[in-house]
C-alpha cells in the first residue's frame, strides 16, 4: 500500500489551487484526476470572468472568497504573467423598470466591500458601448477577464515545482477513513490502494458522488447535487463590445451576457438548462432563444452571426426553482472526520474565488493536524 501525506480528489482549478497551497508550506501532495488531462470539465466550460463580487449575499462565502479571491488572482496573474485584462463589466438597466435592480446591485456591491461600482447614465453608457441599448448602466471596474488555461497551467507548474504529483486517468472509487487517516480505493490504469493523511475532496459536479463513496461519513451532511447546463454561443462578425456586458440576474444564473475572451472575441452565454446527467452536446435549437436575449439590449444582433460555441455545467447543490446556495466546504468540525474537506457547489464564481478558497482549505487542514 502506498502512503503519502495528502490527496486532492479532482485537477480542476479548485483542487489545483489547493493543491499548489498546500505543496508550498511543504506537505506531499498527490493530485488524482479521473481524465486524461486537467480542467477538462467545469474550469474549461465557464465564462473565464474575474468577478467582482456583486451579487452575493452579505457574508456569505461566495462572497468573502470572490472578494478576497479577486485581489489574489489579480495579484498572481501579474506575478505569474497569466494573460488577463481589466476590461469592466456593464450592467445594463434596458428599461426604467429596471433602474432600481441595478442599483441595488451598487449598494449590494459596496456591503460586500466593492466600492468601486458606479451608476452611469444612457448618454455616458452608449460613450463606451455605441450598440447597446438602455437607460443607463452600473459599471463595474475591477471586473475583468483571464486565460484560465494558462491559469491553470500555471497552478500545477507551482505545485509540480514544490513536489506534487498528478495522477491522471485515476478514479477515486471507494474511501474508508482509518485511524491514520483514510484509505483510497482507484480504478483506471493507476488502480491501487492508497492510505493518506489529508483528503480533499474536490471533484467539482461528482463532489457528492465522491463524498457519498466515503464510509463513517454522516451521509445526512451531503447536499443534493443538480447539473445545470449552460450554452455558449460565439459571435462570427466583428465584437463591436470593449466591455462585459450584463443583463439583470435571473434567480440561478447572471442572464445571457456577453463576455470577451482574451483573443478580443465575443460570445453570448450562458443559458440555463436542468439536466439529469453531464452532458457536454450543445444544443443549437436554442439559438432562437439566445437571439432574443441578446436582441433585448443589442438591437444590431444577427442571428446568423451566431455561433454554436461550448457548453458547461453548474455543480448546483440547490435545485430549480430555489435561490442559488452558498459554496459549502465541509472539514472535520462538520463531520468529525479529521483530515478530510469536502467542496461542495463550487459555481460561480469558483474561478474568482479559487486562491481564496486554496488559503480557506489549508486553514482548515491545519486545525486537524
Ligand atoms: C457556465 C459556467 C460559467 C462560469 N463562469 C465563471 C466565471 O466567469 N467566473 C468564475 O469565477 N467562475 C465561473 N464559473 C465557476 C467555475 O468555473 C467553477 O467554480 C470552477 O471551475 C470549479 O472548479 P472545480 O475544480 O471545483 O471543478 P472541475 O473543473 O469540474 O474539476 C473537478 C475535477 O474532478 C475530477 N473528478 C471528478 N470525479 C473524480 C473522481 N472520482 N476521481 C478523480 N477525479 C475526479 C474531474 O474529472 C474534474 O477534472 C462558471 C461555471 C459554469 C458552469
Amino acid at each position: 500500500m502506498d502512503r503519502i501525506e495528502c490527496v486532492v480528489i479532482g485537477a480542476g482549478v479548485i483542487g489545483l489551487s489547493i493543491a499548489r497551497a498546500l505543496a508550498l508550506e511543504g506537505k506531499e501532495v498527490l493530485i488524482m484526476e479521473a481524465e486524461d488531462t486537467f480542467g477538462s470539465h467545469t474550469s474549461s466550460r465557464n465564462s473565464e470572468v474575474i468577478h467582482a463580487g456583486i451579487y452575493y449575499p452579505k457574508g456569505s462565502l461566495k462572497a468573502t472568497l470572490c472578494v478576497a479571491g479577486k485581489k489574489l488572482l489579480y495579484d498572481y496573474c501579474e506575478l505569474r504573467e497569466i494573460p488577463f485584462k481589466r476590461i469592466g463589466k456593464l450592467i445594463l438597466a434596458t428599461d426604467e423598470s429596471e433602474v432600481e435592480t441595478v442599483n441595488k446591485y451598487i449598494s449590494k456591491a459596496a456591503e460586500n466591500g466593492v466600492n468601486d461600482l458606479i451608476w452611469l447614465n444612457q448618454k455616458k453608457t452608449l460613450e463606451l458601448e455605441p450598440e447597446i441599448r438602455c437607460v443607463g448602466a452600473a459599471f463595474s471596474p475591477s471586473t475583468g477577464i483571464i486565460d484560465s488555461h494558462a491559469y491553470m497551467l500555471s497552478l500545477l507548474g507551482d505545485a509540480e515545482n514544490a513536489g506534487s504529483i498528478i495522477a491522471y486517468h485515476t478514479s477515486i472509487e471507494s474511501i474508508e477513513p482509518d485511524q491514520h487517516g483514510f484509505i483510497l480505493n482507484t480504478s483506471g490504469s493507476n488502480a491501487h490502494e492508497i492510505h493518506t493523511k489529508l483528503l480533499i475532496n474536490a471533484a467539482g459536479l461528482r463532489a457528492c458522488d465522491v463524498a457519498n463513496s466515503i464510509k463513517k461519513l454522516d451521509k445526512a451532511l451531503i447536499p443534493p447535487s443538480y447539473f445545470a447546463k449552460a450554452h455558449y454561443y460565439s459571435l462570427a462578425s466583428r465584437n463591436p463590445f470593449k466591455h462585459l456586458i450584463y443583463p439583470v440576474a435571473h434567480q440561478a444564473s447572471l442572464g445571457v451576457h456577453v463576455t470577451v475572451d482574451m483573443g478580443g472575441n465575443a460570445r453570448f452565454g450562458p443559458d440555463l438548462d436542468w439536466v439529469p446527467g453531464i452532458d457536454y452536446t450543445f444544443d443549437d435549437s436554442r439559438k432562437a432563444l439566445f437571439y432574443e436575449a441578446i436582441r433585448h439590449y443589442w438591437p444590431a444582433a444577427n442571428q446568423e452571426q451566431l455561433q454554436p460555441g461550448y457548453t458547461g455545467i453548474r455543480p448546483k447543490i440547490s435545485g430549480p426553482g430555489a435561490s442559488a446556495a452558498d459554496f459549502m466546504i465541509q472539514s472535520a468540525k462538520d463531520h468529525g472526520l479529521r483530515g478530510l474537506v469536502n467542496l461542495f457547489g463550487i459555481e460561480s464564481p469558483g474561478l474568482t474565488s479559487s486562491l481564496a478558497i486554496a488559503e480557506l482549505v489549508k486553514g482548515l487542514l491545519n486545525r486537524d493536524v
